[in-house]
C-alpha cells in the first residue's frame, strides 16, 4: 500500500469512478464533494417523503462491455431492470415504431401506402443509383429533396415531411438535410437490410444501433444509484467521501507536489 494519498475533486461519476479504481489499486483515495449528493451530472434528487425520483442527467444504461455490465450488475444487484427502447408515433390512424423500420412500412400501413411507399423507394433508389453511375451525384439542396431520394416521394410525403415539420415548424424546403435523427435514417435502412437480406451480418457499432439492439438498463430508483454505489465500493473498500464539502483551492507544495 503506498502512503501517497490522492485527493480527487467531485465526486460525480467520474472522480468516484477513479476513486474506486485508486483503491482497488491499494492507493489511499479521497473524494471532496462540493454538492450534499454524489453523482454530479449524473445524479438524482429524491425528495424526503420519497415520491419521485428525479433524474437530472442520463436515464438508461447501456453498454456492449461484459466487464462493465459485471460491475454494475454487482453494484446495483436486483435493483436494475431490464428493458427494451419502445416509442410510437400516431401516424394515420395506426401506431408505428419510432424510429421507423422497414417492417411498419410493409406490414402496419394501409397496403396501398404500403405498395407505394415501396414502389417509390424503389424508384428513387434507381434514380441514385443512374445518378451515381452516370457521375451526376449533388448534394440535396434541402431536407424535402434529401428525404425524397433517401425514401422515395410516398413515404417523405405521408411520414417524414410532416413529421419533421411539425416537429421543426419550418417547411421541410428551409431544412437543412440533416435535420432527421440519425436514429431514424439509421433504423430504416438496417431494417430494410434485415427485412430482405437475411444473411446481412456485421458488429453493432454506433450508439444508435445499440440502443435498438440490446437491452437498456435502469436502476430503480433513479440513475444516481450507480454513482451512489460506486461511493459505497469506495468507502467499503477504506476510502473516504465527503459530501457538502467544496474544495476552494489548490496549493503546490515546495518540490511541485
Ligand atoms: C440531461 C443529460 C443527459 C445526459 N445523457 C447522457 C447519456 O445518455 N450518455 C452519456 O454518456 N452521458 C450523458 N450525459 C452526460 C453525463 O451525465 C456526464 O458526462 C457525466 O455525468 C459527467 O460526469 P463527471 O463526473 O465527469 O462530471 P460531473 O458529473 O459534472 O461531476 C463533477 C462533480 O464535481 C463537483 N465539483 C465541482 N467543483 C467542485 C469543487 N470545487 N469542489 C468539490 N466538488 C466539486 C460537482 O458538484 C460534481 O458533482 C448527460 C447529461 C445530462 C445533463
Amino acid at each position: 500500500m503506498s502512503d501517497r494519498l490522492i485527493v480527487v475533486i467531485g465526486g460525480g461519476i467520474s472522480g468516484l469512478t477513479v476513486a474506486w479504481r485508486l483503491r482497488e489499486l491499494g492507493v489511499r483515495a479521497e473524494v471532496f464533494e462540493a454538492d450534499e449528493i454524489v453523482g454530479g451530472l449524473a445524479g438524482t434528487v429524491r425528495p424526503e417523503d420519497g415520491r419521485y425520483c428525479l433524474d437530472f442527467g442520463p436515464h438508461f444504461f447501456i453498454t456492449q462491455k461484459p466487464e462493465i455490465v459485471a460491475r454494475v450488475d454487482d453494484l446495483l444487484r436486483d435493483s436494475v431492470i431490464k428493458f427494451k427502447r419502445s416509442a410510437q408515433l400516431y401516424v394515420r390512424g395506426r401506431f408505428l415504431d419510432y424510429p421507423l423500420s422497414a417492417r411498419n412500412v410493409l406490414f402496419n400501413f394501409p397496403p396501398l401506402d404500403a405498395l407505394r411507399s415501396v414502389l417509390s423507394f424503389a424508384y428513387a433508389q434507381v434514380l441514385q443509383l443512374g445518378r451515381k453511375l452516370a457521375g451526376r451525384q449533388r448534394p440535396a439542396p434541402d431536407f424535402g429533396e434529401w428525404s425524397g431520394r433517401q425514401f422515395g416521394t410516398h413515404l417523405t410525403n405521408i411520414f417524414f415531411k410532416p413529421y419533421t415539420e411539425n416537429f421543426w415548424k419550418l417547411p421541410c424546403a428551409q431544412l437543412a438535410p440533416d435535420v432527421l435523427p440519425a436514429s431514424t435514417r439509421l433504423n430504416f435502412m438496417k431494417s430494410l437490410k434485415l427485412l430482405f437480406m437475411r444473411g446481412v451480418k456485421g458488429n453493432v457499432q454506433s450508439l444508435i444501433e445499440r440502443e435498438l439492439v440490446l437491452p437498456l438498463r435502469y436502476p430503480v430508483r433513479g440513475y444516481g444509484m450507480l454513482a451512489e454505489g460506486v461511493a459505497e465500493r469506495v468507502r467499503t473498500h477504506g476510502g473516504v467521501v465527503h459530501v457538502g464539502a467544496r474544495v476552494a483551492g489548490v496549493e503546490r507544495l515546495p518540490g511541485g507536489r
